[in-house]
């Protein structure tokens, strides 16, 4: 029976950053993954260039039930961290807006500073290794593999959440934590598009693929970045962000037009230049399509001039 002080089961981005801490201060670490490679959700990440932090990061904009644990979090292990990881193995980044910063080149590169950052630490992967069973083994834990048993004084479910099972996601750690009896936050999703009603969709659907800058509230919180238009529903980062805030049941207020006195504008216009169409107008502020679409659903008259405050 093979022993180890930590076996970390996941080798995705929380997994590798904990298997190399945990070797960095001598404790013999075991990496499980019952994926054929590390890392796939890095190695998708921010559209294949990892939007790896942001120079914003501070506690409040952390999501959780227990803010704490952020505040201690963040101020040992910061933006500045990372960077300087990323530098000493020469990874080019680059910031983009809102104080994103990407890579320059591919994912992957995230994925195999992780790997060799644990391994060279000592710890051991393995891969294409599915948990058979855990159990509590007083002191620690014993875990089934295809390969015989493992005994280790700490298990860390590092199995991530449940999006994506084709890239080896899977609840494992959900359903440990439950058989453990340990309390659990019920998963939400997070970071995800909109879907609309059947309705609102036959209206909105021919605009799929047209993307705006808009300000996007739900849950009381407010992001202004751009929204798309998808054959399902409403995506973009401003409303990706914004469905983390969201509670079934409660208004998603879009601006399509933020920082513009839509009624006003449309006002001066229509005493100065009644003859053109209120789509025409619209078009100055937003996509043509998007112009149009908004023009015919409030079924306006064809000229602004024709157009009542209503
Ligand atoms: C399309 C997309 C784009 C994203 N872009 C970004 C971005 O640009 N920046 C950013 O910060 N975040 C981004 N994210 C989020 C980010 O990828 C995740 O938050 C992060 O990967 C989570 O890390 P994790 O280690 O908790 O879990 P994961 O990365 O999911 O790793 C979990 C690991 O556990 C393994 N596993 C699962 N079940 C078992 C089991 N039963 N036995 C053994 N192993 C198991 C999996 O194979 C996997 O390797 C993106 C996510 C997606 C889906």
């Amino acid at each position: 029976m093979e022993r180890f002080d930590v076996v970390v089961i996941g080798a995705g981005a929380a997994g590798m950053m904990c298997a190399a801490e945990a070797a960095l201060r001598g404790r013999r670490v075991l990496v499980l993954d019952h994926a054929r490679a590390p890392g796939e959700k890095i190695r998708i990440s921010g559209g294949g260039r990892c939007n790896f932090t942001n120079l914003g990061v501070h506690p409040s904009r952390f999501l959780s039930d227990n803010p704490r644990f952020c505040i201690s979090a963040l101020s040992r292990y910061t933006p500045a961290d990372f960077i300087a990881l990323l530098d000493s193995a020469g990874i080019a980044w680059r910031e983009r807006t809102l104080g994103q910063l990407f890579l320059e080149g591919s994912a992957r590169q995230v994925v195999d500073l992780l790997v060799r950052r644990m391994t060279e630490a000592g710890a051991e992967l393995r891969l294409s290794t599915p948990v058979r069973d855990l159990t509590p083994a007083a002191p620690g834990f014993r875990l089934a593999l295809d390969s015989g048993e493992v005994v280790a004084d700490r298990v860390v479910l590092g199995t991530g959440g449940k999006s994506i099972p084709k890239m080896g996601a899977t609840g494992y750690a959900f359903d440990v934590a439950r058989r453990l009896g340990l309390a659990l936050v019920e998963p939400r999703a997070g970071l995800v598009p909109f879907t609309l009603a059947p309705d609102l969709l036959e209206r909105l659907s021919p605009l799929a693929g047209v993307s705006a800058p808009a300000r996007v509230t739900a849950g009381g919180t407010t992001f202004e970045e751009s929204l798309l238009f998808t054959h399902r529903g409403l995506s973009g980062p401003a409303v990706l962000q914004a469905s983390s805030y969201w509670r079934e049941g409660e208004t998603v207020a879009v601006d399509l037009a933020p920082g513009v006195d839509l009624l006003a504008r449309l006002r001066a216009e229509r005493g100065r230049a009644g003859r053109q169409s209120p789509a025409a107008l619209l078009a100055e502020l937003l996509p043509a399509r998007l112009a149009r679409t908004l023009a015919e659903g409030a079924q306006a008259p064809p000229r602004l001039g024709d157009c009542n405050d209503a």
